[in-house]
């Protein structure tokens, strides 16, 4: 099992090495090899995606992602800029499911801006299509609009599309991820006003005929919205386009407390995947350590489950965070009266022990 370590920009390296920490004490077969990304790699090799970087991560079966940028990356032209990385990885690697998973800790319940009672126990899981939709959709431009009210004008304009094999496969997945879980899938859409959202609610009702055992309702994204604040435990696996995906996993972050907390992955169809936390590079607290690094402890527990085959591993290493957490150790970010505040280094060391 080869992994790919990619530590990247700001609080990137601190939280990876406790991630790596964790994983080494698990005392799998893990062959682990660092390779530099986003603004360090600009620095030493002018190119935030070096090939030595990416063809490390071709070879790999898993990349555990720290983050990347930096504001003093912003007046770089587009195409050097740190987060050209991930774009770089996704549509090379064809990473095209996203998932967010949002859990909220029953420790943590205070933390969120929801009253306790609603998030108590949140456990849902958002699979957002990464590689197609309104963010890729050709043609798009600028230029001078050739019709309508305002024939003539300067306008912009992107393009909404999707073709069924790129539905298909999403829903694949995420039928798939609910069988391991409650078995219900919410597909969230805008049919009622979008041709490319009435096509993608059709598609994922027929794929859905290949999982009788999977429960599935439809749902707009205005009303998705609301209910993940009015009753998010009434979800259990949401399927969503690029564009809605990306608003509706960041709305349910913010249910569980802290961004500190939050693992992504993202897929592809050989289950190769690229592990991260949710958030950025908190270029704020880089190197102070304070940073909390349990999303990307979190973020090696997905990979051990989706990417690896280690199931069991996955599941000592999500305990291990229940029991540090339920030790009362806090990192600054989730810290409150009547725990003990730690650095990240520490929390790194406290999962560890927890694991043995
Ligand atoms: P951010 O997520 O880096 O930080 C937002 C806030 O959350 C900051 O106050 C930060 O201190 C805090 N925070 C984030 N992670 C934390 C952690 N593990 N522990 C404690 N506090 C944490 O978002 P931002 O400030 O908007 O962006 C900073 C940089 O990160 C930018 O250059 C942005 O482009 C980049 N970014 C990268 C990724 C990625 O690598 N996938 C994602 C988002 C943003």
């Amino acid at each position: 099992m080869k992994i790919a370590i990619l530590p990247g920009d700001g609080i990137g390296p601190e939280i990876v090495e406790q991630a790596v920490k964790v994983l080494k004490a698990l005392d799998l077969q893990l062959e682990m090899e660092t390779a530099p990304v986003g603004g360090a790699a600009y620095e030493a090799s002018g190119h935030p995606l070096p090939d030595a970087t990416l063809n490390l991560s071709r070879a790999a079966d898993a990349i555990l992602f720290g983050a990347v940028g930096d504001w003093k990356y912003d007046q770089l032209e587009r195409a050097l800029r740190p987060e050209q990385a991930i774009l770089g990885l996704r549509k090379a690697l064809g990473l095209f499911a996203n998932f967010r998973p949002a859990i909220c800790y029953e420790q943590l319940t205070h933390a969120s801006s929801l009253k306790p009672e609603l998030v108590a126990g949140l456990d849902i899981l958002i699979i957002r299509e990464l590689t197609g939709d309104i963010y890729f959709g050709q043609p798009r431009g600028r230029r001078s609009a050739p019709d309508g009210a305002f024939a003539g004008a300067e306008e912009a304009f992107d393009t909404m599309r999707y073709a069924r094999p790129e539905i298909e496969r999403i829903a694949h997945v995420a039928f798939q991820a609910a069988r391991q879980r409650s078995k219900r899938v919410t597909s969230v859409d805008k049919a009622n006003v979008l041709e490319t959202f009435q096509f993608w609610k059709d598609v994922v009702a027929e794929v859905h005929k290949d999982y009788p055992d999977v429960e599935l309702s439809h749902m707009y994204v205005d009303n998705a919205a609301m209910q993940l604040v009015k009753a998010p435990k009434a979800f259990d696996v949401i399927v969503t386009g690029n564009m809605f995906g990306d608003i509706l996993s960041d709305e349910a972050s913010m249910l569980t407390g802290s961004i500190g907390m939050l693992p992504s992955a993202s897929l592809n169809a050989q289950r190769q995947g690229l592990y991260e936390p949710s958030h950025g590079s908190a270029p704020d607290i880089a190197g102070k350590g304070v940073a909390n690094p349990l999303a990307t402890i979190l973020s090696a527990a997905m990979m051990l489950r989706f990417s690896l085959n280690q199931p069991e591993a996955a599941d000592r290493i999500e305990a291990a965070v229940k029991q540090v957490l339920a030790q009362g150790l806090r990192t600054p970010d989730i810290h409150s009266e009547g725990t003990t505040r730690v650095g990240t280094a520490q929390m790194g060391d406290a999962v560890v022990n927890a694991l043995r």
